[in-house]
């Protein structure tokens, strides 16, 4: 196996059949070896720095179906919210007076966020804050919806590919297009936004073939930013039974992730830290290199529930950032509060 990692490092990619071996039969004491190599990786590219993102979850409302989470349009038990564009922009004010250059918003698929109320949104916020970051999670768009919305401003865009096989995507999204869905990543990228994907890990029927096929197609892509989080499921979901991924495996995925695109900015999930809060920092330690504390009111947070479990808490204060920061630190990582472009990116 330490071959097999070393290869990895060296080469930035293992073959197909290596990377299922190495994920089938890792051992303990191999798999620390492999967070070594990583942390080296993160270390020589970011030094022990996290780059925050504030995060404003802007709208619950979707029109998707994806049988894995919380605000999807099946979840009838669920209290429908969307911000005004003015809420969203003073949200993105508080986050600046605290430090925050960096905001991702983050929704559903909500119908009545047209190309021009968000742009209006976008080109505000960058109006007033020239120097800030603004990074869309808003779903599938046309290409020119996404042309309008990087032309107002925006610099970023998450999509997670969700899974490479068809089979199973088309399982878990059982009325969205798999093409569709990777359409939407290569025209992202193909207009300039520094662009992000990812997976969640132990979604059912997920095998390690399908991860390994993941990580390549990640390798192929080569994204900017990869967001990789263990499912969790969520009680108003057709996957309520199901167990949880597993924080190990993330870890583990985070780790090879960071040696095959060592420049990539790699968060630290929310999701990974429902499981449990201190892996937040185990994450930095095996190669990821950003955390997203959450910037949304309070009241319109506890709506915006994905899985279960996760911790609403008052994360929009200057005590919250000075208490993220002395975590940091405790665990040996320091916030930089500046706003972390990808390397050498730059706008069309
Ligand atoms: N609607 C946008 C989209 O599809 O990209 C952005 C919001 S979507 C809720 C953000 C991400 O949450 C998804 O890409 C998915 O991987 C993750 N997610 C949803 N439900 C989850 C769950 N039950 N456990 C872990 N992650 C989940």
């Amino acid at each position: 196996m330490r071959d097999l990692i070393n290869e990895l490092y060296q080469e930035q990619t293992l073959s197909k059949a290596n990377l299922i071996n190495l994920l089938l039969h890792i051992n303990d004491e191999e798999r620390e070896y492999l967070y070594e190599k990583a942390y080296s990786v993160r270390y020589e590219h970011y030094k022990n720095s996290v780059y925050v993102r504030g995060l404003i979850e802007f709208s619950n409302y979707c029109k998707n179906d994806c049988t894995y989470c919380g605000i999807s349009i099946h979840n009838k038990e669920l209290t429908r919210y969307h911000m005004t564009p003015e809420e969203v922009i003073k949200t993105a004010e508080i986050g600046y007076s605290l430090g925050f250059r960096t905001f991702v918003m983050q929704g559903g698929e909500d119908t009545s966020f047209t190309d021009d109320k968000f742009a209006a949104i976008i080109s505000s916020i960058k109006t007033q804050f020239p120097e800030a970051a603004v990074t869309l999670s808003i779903g599938e768009r046309s290409k020119e919806s996404y042309q309008k919305l990087y032309d107002a401003g925006a610099d970023r865009f998450l999509i997670r590919h969700e899974t490479i096989n068809k089979k199973l995507y088309e399982k878990l999204h059982p009325k969205m297009s798999y093409e569709n869905r990777i359409k939407s990543l290569f025209d992202l990228k193909d207009i300039g936004f520094q662009v992000g994907t990812g997976f969640m890990v132990g979604v059912p029927g997920q095998e390690i073939e399908d991860i390994a096929n993941d990580l390549l197609f990640i390798k192929e892509l080569n994204p900017h930013m990869i967001g990789i989080g263990p499912f969790i499921p969520h009680k108003n979901t057709p996957l309520r039974d199901e167990s949880a991924g597993s924080a190990e495996l993330t870890y583990t995925l985070i780790a090879i992730l960071r040696l095959m695109l060592p420049t990539s900015l790699i968060p630290s999930t929310t999701s990974l830290a429902t499981l449990k809060a201190e892996n937040r920092y185990k994450g930095f330690r095996v190669g990821a290199n950003v955390v997203m504390p959450n910037l949304t009111p309070y009241d319109y947070k506890k709506s915006y529930q994905l899985y279960d479990g996760k911790k609403i808490t008052d994360t929009e204060s200057y005590e919250a950032l000075e208490q993220l920061k002395k975590e940091c630190l405790d665990a040996g990582f320091y916030i930089d509060m500046a706003r972390g472009d990808y390397k050498n990116w730059r706008r069309k």
